[in-house]
Protein backbone atom coordinates (compact mmCIF):
# COMPACT_ATOMS: atom_id res chain seq x y z
CA UNK A 1 0.00 0.00 0.00
CA UNK A 2 1.24 3.40 -0.75
CA UNK A 3 1.66 5.81 1.99
CA UNK A 4 0.49 8.85 0.81
CA UNK A 5 -1.34 11.67 3.03
CA UNK A 6 -2.48 14.06 -0.32
CA UNK A 7 -6.05 13.63 -0.64
CA UNK A 8 -6.01 14.20 -4.25
CA UNK A 9 -4.21 10.31 -4.84
CA UNK A 10 -5.37 7.09 -4.58
CA UNK A 11 -3.90 5.55 -0.94
CA UNK A 12 -3.66 2.63 -2.92
CA UNK A 13 -2.01 3.22 -6.19
CA UNK A 14 -0.57 6.90 -6.03
CA UNK A 15 -2.45 8.49 -8.81
CA UNK A 16 -5.37 10.41 -8.90
CA UNK A 17 -8.38 9.72 -6.81
CA UNK A 18 -11.89 9.69 -9.03
CA UNK A 19 -12.38 13.48 -7.25
CA UNK A 20 -8.94 14.91 -8.70
CA UNK A 21 -9.40 12.58 -11.97
CA UNK A 22 -12.73 14.78 -12.60
CA UNK A 23 -10.86 17.82 -11.75
CA UNK A 24 -8.53 17.14 -13.53
CA UNK A 25 -10.49 15.71 -16.87
CA UNK A 26 -12.21 19.50 -16.51
CA UNK A 27 -8.96 21.19 -16.53
CA UNK A 28 -7.59 19.53 -19.66
CA UNK A 29 -10.92 20.12 -21.53
CA UNK A 30 -11.11 23.46 -20.90
CA UNK A 31 -7.30 23.97 -22.30
CA UNK A 32 -7.99 22.48 -25.13
CA UNK A 33 -11.39 24.55 -26.38
CA UNK A 34 -9.07 27.22 -25.50
CA UNK A 35 -5.95 25.85 -27.82
CA UNK A 36 -8.34 24.22 -30.24
CA UNK A 37 -6.47 21.13 -29.72
CA UNK A 38 -7.23 17.48 -29.30
CA UNK A 39 -7.62 15.35 -26.10
CA UNK A 40 -7.73 11.78 -25.86
CA UNK A 41 -9.00 9.38 -23.04
CA UNK A 42 -8.39 5.99 -22.36
CA UNK A 43 -10.61 4.43 -19.67
CA UNK A 44 -9.09 1.00 -18.66
CA UNK A 45 -10.95 -1.65 -17.17
CA UNK A 46 -9.31 -5.22 -15.54
CA UNK A 47 -11.36 -8.34 -16.76
CA UNK A 48 -11.88 -10.42 -14.08
CA UNK A 49 -11.02 -8.39 -11.39
CA UNK A 50 -14.10 -9.42 -9.35
CA UNK A 51 -12.31 -13.28 -9.40
CA UNK A 52 -9.17 -12.48 -7.90
CA UNK A 53 -11.00 -10.64 -5.60
CA UNK A 54 -12.85 -13.36 -4.68
CA UNK A 55 -10.27 -16.24 -4.85
CA UNK A 56 -7.31 -13.82 -3.42
CA UNK A 57 -8.86 -11.64 -1.21
CA UNK A 58 -8.78 -7.75 -1.22
CA UNK A 59 -5.01 -7.26 -0.18
CA UNK A 60 -4.22 -9.59 -3.22
CA UNK A 61 -6.59 -7.71 -4.92
CA UNK A 62 -4.90 -4.13 -3.97
CA UNK A 63 -1.45 -5.54 -4.89
CA UNK A 64 -2.95 -6.40 -8.29
CA UNK A 65 -4.36 -3.12 -9.02
CA UNK A 66 -1.11 -1.52 -7.50
CA UNK A 67 0.93 -2.98 -10.23
CA UNK A 68 -1.39 -2.30 -13.11
CA UNK A 69 -0.89 1.31 -12.05
CA UNK A 70 2.56 1.30 -12.20
CA UNK A 71 2.17 -0.31 -15.67
CA UNK A 72 0.23 2.18 -16.73
CA UNK A 73 1.89 5.22 -14.97
CA UNK A 74 5.17 3.29 -16.75
CA UNK A 75 3.51 3.56 -20.50
CA UNK A 76 1.89 6.52 -20.83
CA UNK A 77 3.76 9.59 -22.14
CA UNK A 78 4.50 12.21 -18.88
CA UNK A 79 1.64 14.92 -20.45
CA UNK A 80 -0.89 11.92 -19.15
CA UNK A 81 -2.73 12.42 -16.18
CA UNK A 82 -3.64 8.88 -14.59
CA UNK A 83 -6.32 8.33 -12.29
CA UNK A 84 -8.23 5.40 -10.45
CA UNK A 85 -11.61 6.08 -11.12
CA UNK A 86 -13.58 3.01 -8.94
CA UNK A 87 -12.38 -0.42 -8.01
CA UNK A 88 -10.43 -1.94 -10.95
CA UNK A 89 -11.09 1.24 -13.65
CA UNK A 90 -8.63 3.61 -14.81
CA UNK A 91 -8.62 6.80 -16.68
CA UNK A 92 -5.78 7.81 -18.91
CA UNK A 93 -5.96 11.95 -19.73
CA UNK A 94 -3.74 12.49 -22.74
CA UNK A 95 -4.14 16.45 -24.05
CA UNK A 96 -2.56 16.86 -27.70
CA UNK A 97 -3.05 13.15 -28.91
CA UNK A 98 -5.47 12.27 -31.49
CA UNK A 99 -7.49 8.66 -32.25
CA UNK A 100 -4.25 7.06 -33.96
CA UNK A 101 -2.06 7.78 -31.28
CA UNK A 102 -4.65 6.99 -28.76
CA UNK A 103 -5.23 3.61 -30.15
CA UNK A 104 -1.49 3.06 -30.66
CA UNK A 105 -1.00 3.60 -27.01
CA UNK A 106 -3.81 1.79 -26.11
CA UNK A 107 -2.38 -1.23 -27.58
CA UNK A 108 1.10 -0.60 -25.91
CA UNK A 109 -1.13 -0.44 -22.98
CA UNK A 110 -2.93 -3.78 -23.13
CA UNK A 111 0.51 -5.34 -23.72
CA UNK A 112 2.44 -4.00 -21.00
CA UNK A 113 -0.71 -5.31 -18.63
CA UNK A 114 -0.29 -8.65 -19.98
CA UNK A 115 2.68 -9.34 -18.70
CA UNK A 116 2.62 -12.13 -15.47
CA UNK A 117 2.52 -11.36 -12.22
CA UNK A 118 2.85 -13.40 -8.71
CA UNK A 119 -0.20 -13.89 -6.10
CA UNK A 120 1.24 -15.49 -3.33
CA UNK A 121 2.63 -18.97 -5.80
CA UNK A 122 0.19 -18.38 -8.78
CA UNK A 123 1.62 -16.39 -11.83
CA UNK A 124 -1.89 -14.41 -13.22
CA UNK A 125 -2.15 -13.39 -16.48
CA UNK A 126 -4.22 -9.56 -16.35
CA UNK A 127 -5.62 -8.09 -18.92
CA UNK A 128 -8.06 -5.21 -19.90
CA UNK A 129 -10.44 -3.84 -21.58
CA UNK A 130 -9.46 -0.37 -23.11
CA UNK A 131 -12.28 2.18 -24.40
CA UNK A 132 -10.92 5.02 -26.57
CA UNK A 133 -12.91 8.96 -26.85
CA UNK A 134 -11.37 11.77 -28.49
CA UNK A 135 -12.79 15.24 -27.04
CA UNK A 136 -15.08 17.39 -29.61
CA UNK A 137 -14.68 20.55 -29.60
CA UNK A 138 -16.68 22.23 -26.09
CA UNK A 139 -18.26 18.73 -26.05
CA UNK A 140 -19.00 18.43 -21.99
CA UNK A 141 -16.51 16.99 -19.95
CA UNK A 142 -19.28 14.28 -18.77
CA UNK A 143 -20.59 12.98 -22.14
CA UNK A 144 -16.96 13.01 -23.13
CA UNK A 145 -16.17 10.57 -19.89
CA UNK A 146 -19.24 8.48 -20.59
CA UNK A 147 -18.18 7.96 -24.34
CA UNK A 148 -15.20 6.09 -23.63
CA UNK A 149 -16.88 4.24 -20.79
CA UNK A 150 -19.49 3.09 -22.50
CA UNK A 151 -16.76 2.13 -25.78
CA UNK A 152 -14.92 0.18 -22.38
CA UNK A 153 -17.86 -1.72 -21.46
CA UNK A 154 -18.52 -2.56 -25.03
CA UNK A 155 -14.64 -4.01 -25.20
CA UNK A 156 -15.55 -5.91 -22.03
CA UNK A 157 -18.47 -7.29 -23.87
CA UNK A 158 -16.88 -8.65 -26.92
CA UNK A 159 -14.23 -10.86 -24.53
CA UNK A 160 -12.10 -8.11 -23.10
CA UNK A 161 -8.45 -7.98 -23.72
CA UNK A 162 -9.08 -5.24 -26.21
CA UNK A 163 -9.90 -1.65 -27.00
CA UNK A 164 -13.03 -0.22 -29.00
CA UNK A 165 -13.11 3.63 -29.91
CA UNK A 166 -15.66 5.67 -28.74
CA UNK A 167 -18.61 5.61 -32.23
CA UNK A 168 -17.81 2.53 -33.77
CA UNK A 169 -19.85 0.42 -30.16
CA UNK A 170 -23.48 0.22 -30.10
CA UNK A 171 -25.23 3.37 -28.87
CA UNK A 172 -26.81 2.70 -25.20
CA UNK A 173 -30.76 3.56 -24.97
CA UNK A 174 -31.80 6.79 -23.79
CA UNK A 175 -32.57 5.39 -19.86
CA UNK A 176 -28.99 4.10 -19.67
CA UNK A 177 -27.66 7.74 -19.99
CA UNK A 178 -29.81 9.10 -17.65
CA UNK A 179 -29.10 6.55 -15.43
CA UNK A 180 -25.35 7.24 -15.37
CA UNK A 181 -25.66 10.96 -15.79
CA UNK A 182 -28.04 11.13 -12.59
CA UNK A 183 -25.65 8.94 -11.06
CA UNK A 184 -22.85 11.61 -11.45
CA UNK A 185 -24.87 13.99 -10.41
CA UNK A 186 -25.08 12.60 -7.28
CA UNK A 187 -21.61 11.98 -6.63
CA UNK A 188 -21.03 15.87 -7.19
CA UNK A 189 -23.64 16.90 -4.52
CA UNK A 190 -22.20 14.56 -2.05
CA UNK A 191 -18.52 16.06 -3.14
CA UNK A 192 -20.60 19.57 -2.27
CA UNK A 193 -22.53 18.23 0.99
CA UNK A 194 -19.01 17.25 2.34
CA UNK A 195 -17.82 20.53 1.78
CA UNK A 196 -20.66 22.88 3.03
CA UNK A 197 -22.24 20.90 6.03
CA UNK A 198 -24.95 19.31 3.63
CA UNK A 199 -24.73 16.02 5.88
CA UNK A 200 -26.78 14.97 8.90
CA UNK A 201 -27.82 11.96 10.74
CA UNK A 202 -31.63 11.57 11.88
CA UNK A 203 -32.06 9.47 14.40
CA UNK A 204 -34.99 6.47 14.71
CA UNK A 205 -35.83 4.35 18.13
CA UNK A 206 -36.17 1.06 18.40
CA UNK A 207 -38.48 0.17 21.09
CA UNK A 208 -38.76 -2.62 23.02
CA UNK A 209 -41.91 -4.57 23.46
CA UNK A 210 -41.99 -4.09 26.93
CA UNK A 211 -41.75 0.06 26.43
CA UNK A 212 -38.45 0.54 26.92
CA UNK A 213 -35.88 2.21 24.28
CA UNK A 214 -33.77 -0.55 23.00
CA UNK A 215 -31.64 2.06 20.85
CA UNK A 216 -31.83 4.82 18.28
CA UNK A 217 -30.84 3.77 14.67
CA UNK A 218 -28.65 7.07 13.21
CA UNK A 219 -29.72 7.48 9.70
CA UNK A 220 -27.41 9.75 7.40
CA UNK A 221 -29.38 12.82 5.41
CA UNK A 222 -27.46 14.75 2.62
CA UNK A 223 -28.71 17.85 1.00
CA UNK A 224 -26.81 19.83 -1.53
CA UNK A 225 -27.02 22.31 -4.13
CA UNK A 226 -30.95 22.96 -2.42
CA UNK A 227 -32.09 19.32 -2.90
CA UNK A 228 -32.69 16.62 -0.72
CA UNK A 229 -31.41 12.79 -1.80
CA UNK A 230 -33.10 10.11 -0.66
CA UNK A 231 -29.88 7.50 1.00
CA UNK A 232 -31.80 4.58 -1.07
CA UNK A 233 -30.06 7.23 -4.07
CA UNK A 234 -26.66 8.55 -2.90
CA UNK A 235 -25.52 5.32 -0.62
CA UNK A 236 -25.49 2.83 -3.62
CA UNK A 237 -23.69 5.85 -5.30
CA UNK A 238 -20.98 6.57 -2.08
CA UNK A 239 -20.53 2.90 -2.47
CA UNK A 240 -19.62 2.63 -6.09
CA UNK A 241 -17.09 5.88 -5.83
CA UNK A 242 -15.57 4.87 -3.01
CA UNK A 243 -17.12 7.93 -1.13
CA UNK A 244 -18.72 5.78 1.66
CA UNK A 245 -15.48 5.30 3.91
CA UNK A 246 -15.37 9.28 4.53
CA UNK A 247 -19.74 9.65 4.78
CA UNK A 248 -18.84 6.35 7.42
CA UNK A 249 -16.70 7.78 9.32
CA UNK A 250 -18.53 11.27 9.56
CA UNK A 251 -21.66 9.23 10.84
CA UNK A 252 -19.48 6.84 13.12
CA UNK A 253 -18.19 10.36 14.71
CA UNK A 254 -21.47 12.00 14.62
CA UNK A 255 -23.40 9.18 16.27
CA UNK A 256 -20.77 8.51 18.78
CA UNK A 257 -20.86 12.26 19.76
CA UNK A 258 -24.65 12.69 20.00
CA UNK A 259 -24.70 9.23 21.79
CA UNK A 260 -22.44 11.22 24.44
CA UNK A 261 -24.01 14.26 24.62
CA UNK A 262 -27.30 12.06 25.42
CA UNK A 263 -25.45 10.34 28.00
CA UNK A 264 -24.53 13.89 29.25
CA UNK A 265 -27.48 15.44 29.85
CA UNK A 266 -29.30 12.19 31.76
CA UNK A 267 -30.43 9.83 28.79
CA UNK A 268 -28.29 6.97 28.11
CA UNK A 269 -28.85 6.18 24.56
CA UNK A 270 -27.36 3.17 22.51
CA UNK A 271 -26.55 4.84 19.23
CA UNK A 272 -26.76 2.31 16.07
CA UNK A 273 -24.74 3.22 13.42
CA UNK A 274 -24.78 1.66 9.53
CA UNK A 275 -21.80 0.50 7.98
CA UNK A 276 -20.85 -0.40 4.88
CA UNK A 277 -18.49 -3.09 3.34
CA UNK A 278 -15.91 -0.72 2.00
CA UNK A 279 -15.45 0.19 5.35
CA UNK A 280 -15.53 -3.52 6.41
CA UNK A 281 -13.00 -3.99 4.44
CA UNK A 282 -10.29 -1.65 5.30
CA UNK A 283 -7.03 -2.54 7.71
CA UNK A 284 -8.06 1.00 9.14
CA UNK A 285 -11.96 0.27 10.11
CA UNK A 286 -11.09 -0.39 14.06
CA UNK A 287 -8.90 2.37 14.08
CA UNK A 288 -11.52 4.59 12.43
CA UNK A 289 -13.93 3.44 15.45
CA UNK A 290 -11.61 3.54 18.33
CA UNK A 291 -10.57 7.23 17.27
CA UNK A 292 -14.61 8.04 17.11
CA UNK A 293 -14.97 6.52 20.69
CA UNK A 294 -12.05 8.72 21.42
CA UNK A 295 -12.64 12.01 20.02
CA UNK A 296 -16.59 11.58 21.72
CA UNK A 297 -15.16 10.55 24.91
CA UNK A 298 -18.03 7.44 24.63
CA UNK A 299 -18.75 4.25 26.31
CA UNK A 300 -18.17 1.36 24.31
CA UNK A 301 -21.39 -0.25 24.95
CA UNK A 302 -22.91 2.88 23.57
CA UNK A 303 -22.57 2.51 20.15
CA UNK A 304 -23.67 -0.80 18.18
CA UNK A 305 -22.69 -1.25 14.33
CA UNK A 306 -25.27 -1.99 11.89
CA UNK A 307 -24.06 -4.49 9.05
CA UNK A 308 -25.85 -6.50 5.98
CA UNK A 309 -26.16 -10.31 6.20
CA UNK A 310 -24.12 -10.64 3.57
CA UNK A 311 -21.41 -8.54 4.93
CA UNK A 312 -21.42 -10.39 8.75
CA UNK A 313 -21.47 -13.71 6.52
CA UNK A 314 -18.34 -12.61 4.63
CA UNK A 315 -15.46 -14.90 5.61
CA UNK A 316 -12.86 -13.07 4.17
CA UNK A 317 -10.05 -12.57 7.28
CA UNK A 318 -10.32 -8.95 6.98
CA UNK A 319 -13.79 -8.54 7.68
CA UNK A 320 -14.00 -11.20 10.65
CA UNK A 321 -10.72 -9.60 12.06
CA UNK A 322 -12.54 -6.48 11.83
CA UNK A 323 -15.92 -7.63 13.39
CA UNK A 324 -13.92 -9.79 15.96
CA UNK A 325 -11.70 -6.48 17.45
CA UNK A 326 -14.80 -4.14 17.63
CA UNK A 327 -16.79 -6.53 19.51
CA UNK A 328 -14.12 -7.26 21.76
CA UNK A 329 -13.73 -3.32 22.79
CA UNK A 330 -17.48 -4.33 23.75
CA UNK A 331 -19.29 -2.37 20.80
CA UNK A 332 -22.72 -4.40 19.78
CA UNK A 333 -22.75 -5.64 16.51
CA UNK A 334 -26.53 -6.48 14.62
CA UNK A 335 -26.98 -8.21 11.40
CA UNK A 336 -29.81 -5.59 9.56
CA UNK A 337 -32.56 -6.25 7.11
CA UNK A 338 -32.20 -10.22 7.84
CA UNK A 339 -33.70 -12.15 5.15
CA UNK A 340 -32.97 -10.55 1.93
CA UNK A 341 -29.69 -12.05 1.88
CA UNK A 342 -28.43 -15.48 1.17
CA UNK A 343 -27.10 -16.98 4.72
CA UNK A 344 -26.92 -20.38 4.92
CA UNK A 345 -28.42 -21.06 9.07
CA UNK A 346 -25.39 -22.84 9.26
CA UNK A 347 -23.41 -20.35 9.88
CA UNK A 348 -25.19 -17.71 11.75
CA UNK A 349 -24.26 -19.40 14.99
CA UNK A 350 -20.58 -18.17 13.92
CA UNK A 351 -21.35 -14.83 13.90
CA UNK A 352 -20.37 -12.34 16.41
CA UNK A 353 -23.60 -10.83 16.37
CA UNK A 354 -25.90 -9.18 19.33
CA UNK A 355 -28.69 -8.22 17.78
CA UNK A 356 -30.69 -9.27 14.39
CA UNK A 357 -33.04 -7.51 12.68
CA UNK A 358 -35.66 -9.10 10.74
CA UNK A 359 -36.37 -7.05 7.19
CA UNK A 360 -39.48 -5.13 6.47
CA UNK A 361 -40.40 -7.78 3.33
CA UNK A 362 -41.53 -10.20 6.30
CA UNK A 363 -43.25 -7.37 8.79
CA UNK A 364 -45.44 -5.64 5.92
CA UNK A 365 -46.82 -9.10 5.01
CA UNK A 366 -47.96 -9.86 8.55
CA UNK A 367 -50.75 -10.59 9.65
CA UNK A 368 -52.00 -12.23 7.09
CA UNK A 369 -49.32 -14.08 5.55
CA UNK A 370 -48.72 -17.19 7.88
CA UNK A 371 -45.99 -18.54 6.28
CA UNK A 372 -44.05 -15.24 6.61
CA UNK A 373 -45.21 -15.12 10.81
CA UNK A 374 -44.30 -18.66 10.67
CA UNK A 375 -40.52 -17.99 9.69
CA UNK A 376 -40.33 -14.34 11.89
CA UNK A 377 -41.06 -16.77 14.92
CA UNK A 378 -38.56 -19.60 14.13
CA UNK A 379 -35.96 -17.12 13.18
CA UNK A 380 -36.48 -14.98 16.54
CA UNK A 381 -36.71 -18.13 18.44
CA UNK A 382 -33.20 -19.49 16.71
CA UNK A 383 -31.59 -15.80 16.90
CA UNK A 384 -32.63 -15.50 20.59
CA UNK A 385 -31.25 -18.93 21.66
CA UNK A 386 -28.01 -17.60 19.94
CA UNK A 387 -28.11 -14.73 22.50
CA UNK A 388 -29.18 -11.94 20.08
CA UNK A 389 -31.93 -9.30 20.34
CA UNK A 390 -34.32 -9.54 17.72
CA UNK A 391 -35.73 -6.49 15.91
CA UNK A 392 -38.96 -6.11 13.87
CA UNK A 393 -38.17 -3.72 10.73
CA UNK A 394 -40.50 -1.33 9.15
CA UNK A 395 -43.52 -1.94 12.05
CA UNK A 396 -46.37 0.41 10.47
CA UNK A 397 -49.51 -1.16 11.78
CA UNK A 398 -51.08 -1.99 15.36
CA UNK A 399 -52.01 -5.52 13.29
CA UNK A 400 -48.06 -5.57 12.80
CA UNK A 401 -47.22 -5.15 16.09
CA UNK A 402 -49.59 -7.42 17.66
CA UNK A 403 -48.32 -10.44 15.18
CA UNK A 404 -44.98 -9.49 16.04
CA UNK A 405 -45.40 -9.53 19.46
CA UNK A 406 -47.30 -13.12 19.11
CA UNK A 407 -44.08 -14.21 17.22
CA UNK A 408 -41.35 -13.33 20.21
CA UNK A 409 -39.50 -10.72 18.89
CA UNK A 410 -37.47 -7.82 21.67
CA UNK A 411 -38.24 -4.89 20.20
CA UNK A 412 -39.32 -2.76 17.06
CA UNK A 413 -38.68 -0.07 14.64
CA UNK A 414 -41.07 1.25 12.50
CA UNK A 415 -43.07 4.49 11.66
CA UNK A 416 -45.89 3.06 13.83
CA UNK A 417 -43.87 4.42 16.73
CA UNK A 418 -41.53 7.11 15.80
CA UNK A 419 -39.93 8.22 12.05
CA UNK A 420 -36.76 9.32 11.95
CA UNK A 421 -36.07 12.62 13.19
CA UNK A 422 -33.97 15.50 13.99
CA UNK A 423 -31.24 15.40 16.64
CA UNK A 424 -33.20 18.57 18.55
CA UNK A 425 -36.53 16.62 17.83
CA UNK A 426 -35.28 13.26 19.49
CA UNK A 427 -34.36 14.87 22.40
CA UNK A 428 -37.28 16.36 22.84
CA UNK A 429 -39.35 13.06 21.85
CA UNK A 430 -36.82 11.08 24.64
CA UNK A 431 -37.52 13.76 27.33
CA UNK A 432 -41.57 13.57 26.73
CA UNK A 433 -41.34 10.34 27.31
CA UNK A 434 -39.50 10.12 30.24
CA UNK A 435 -42.09 12.48 32.05
CA UNK A 436 -44.79 10.17 31.22
P1 LIG B 1 -31.77 0.56 7.06
O1 LIG B 1 -30.48 0.60 7.81
O2 LIG B 1 -32.45 -0.75 6.98
O3 LIG B 1 -32.69 1.66 7.73
C1 LIG B 1 -34.08 1.56 7.87
C2 LIG B 1 -34.79 2.31 6.78
O4 LIG B 1 -36.18 2.04 6.88
C3 LIG B 1 -34.66 3.82 6.89
O5 LIG B 1 -34.68 4.35 5.58
C4 LIG B 1 -35.93 4.21 7.64
O6 LIG B 1 -36.32 5.54 7.43
C5 LIG B 1 -36.90 3.26 7.01
N1 LIG B 1 -38.06 2.99 7.85
C6 LIG B 1 -38.14 3.02 9.20
N2 LIG B 1 -39.37 2.68 9.64
C7 LIG B 1 -40.11 2.40 8.53
C8 LIG B 1 -41.46 2.00 8.32
O7 LIG B 1 -42.25 1.82 9.24
N3 LIG B 1 -41.85 1.82 7.03
C9 LIG B 1 -41.03 2.04 5.98
N4 LIG B 1 -41.48 1.86 4.76
N5 LIG B 1 -39.73 2.41 6.14
C10 LIG B 1 -39.28 2.59 7.40
P2 LIG B 1 -33.67 5.45 5.09
O8 LIG B 1 -33.37 6.42 6.18
O9 LIG B 1 -34.17 5.95 3.79
O10 LIG B 1 -32.34 4.61 4.86
C11 LIG B 1 -32.29 3.63 3.89
C12 LIG B 1 -31.04 2.82 3.98
O11 LIG B 1 -29.88 3.61 3.69
C13 LIG B 1 -30.78 2.25 5.37
O12 LIG B 1 -31.55 1.09 5.57
C14 LIG B 1 -29.30 1.96 5.30
O13 LIG B 1 -29.06 0.74 4.66
C15 LIG B 1 -28.79 3.07 4.41
N6 LIG B 1 -28.18 4.11 5.26
C16 LIG B 1 -28.76 5.15 5.91
N7 LIG B 1 -27.86 5.86 6.61
C17 LIG B 1 -26.65 5.24 6.41
C18 LIG B 1 -25.31 5.47 6.87
O14 LIG B 1 -25.02 6.38 7.66
N8 LIG B 1 -24.33 4.62 6.42
C19 LIG B 1 -24.63 3.58 5.59
N9 LIG B 1 -23.63 2.77 5.19
N10 LIG B 1 -25.87 3.31 5.15
C20 LIG B 1 -26.87 4.12 5.56
MG1 LIG C 1 -29.84 -0.08 9.46
MG1 LIG D 1 -32.60 -2.30 7.93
Amino acid sequence: MMLTTDPALDHVTGVLNRHAGLQAAHRVLSESNAEHSHSAILWLGLDRFRQVNQSFGHVAGDHVIAVIARRIRATMPACCEVSRMGNDEFICLLPGVDTTEAELLAHNLLTVIEAPLSIGDIQFRPSASIGIALHFYQEDVLVFLERSERAMAEAKRQGGNRCIVSGTEPVPGRVGILLAREELAIENDLHTALETGGLMLNYQPIIGVDGSIEAIEALMRCKANGRQISPGKFIPVAEKTGLIVRLGEWSLLQGARYAALLQSIGMPTKVSINVSRLQLISPKFTQAVHAALICANVAPELIELELTESLVMDTSEIVQTNLRSVRNIGIGLAIDDFGTGYSCLATIKDIPATKLKIDRAFVCVLPEDRRAFAVVRAITQLAQELGMTVVAEGVETQDQLDSLKQAGVDAIQGFLQAAPMTEDALRTWLHDRKMQ
